[in-house]
């Protein structure tokens, strides 16, 4: 495995100055755990209406997951919820391609810096890294809006 083409400039940057770190005031709390890797997360959610106002996390375990909350952070808050799911959506299909898709421009439009992790869809152990804490923006938001957590959006 070549750790170090996966380990791209954007990743490490996030992992190095990650955005909105940190537990805050919040609608909802959960809490994923990536077992194959040993990733943490407790994520915050709160809303205005349906604009998300914050996303707040802390997290523990290896760069990629770390570098995704960070990104997920930059891209979800402020955003109304409708977007913030074709956002997450984009991502799943991006981090399940298994390095078969290349971003294209309107991709990478509405992905921005997390088409950077284009490259670690290739291992599959590591995509569980990436998703954690989009997984758990989306566990958090369906019970902040009252929806099964179970039922999928797609
Ligand atoms: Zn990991």
């Amino acid at each position: 495995m070549q750790l170090q083409s996966m380990y791209q400039e954007v990743i490490l940057d996030h992992y190095k100055h990650p955005h909105g770190r940190g537990l805050r005031e919040g609608d909802a709390e959960v809490h994923h755990v990536n077992p194959t890797c040993g990733d943490e997360i407790t994520l915050r959610v709160r809303y205005d209406g349906e604009t998300i106002a914050d996303v707040s996390y802390e997290s523990q375990g290896c760069s990629i997951s770390q570098a995704s909350a960070s990104v997920l952070n930059e891209l979800l808050v402020g955003k109304e919820v409708t977007e913030a799911r074709k956002i997450q959506e984009t991502f799943l299909e991006l981090m399940q391609s298994k390095g078969r898709v290349t971003p294209d421009d309107a991709m990478e439009d509405v992905l921005q810096d997390a088409v950077a992790f284009a490259g670690v869809s290739k291992y599959p152990a590591r995509v569980k890294c990436a998703l954690l804490s989009w997984m758990a923006w989306k566990d958090a938001t369906a019970q902040v809006l009252g929806e099964s957590a179970l039922e999928e959006t797609a």
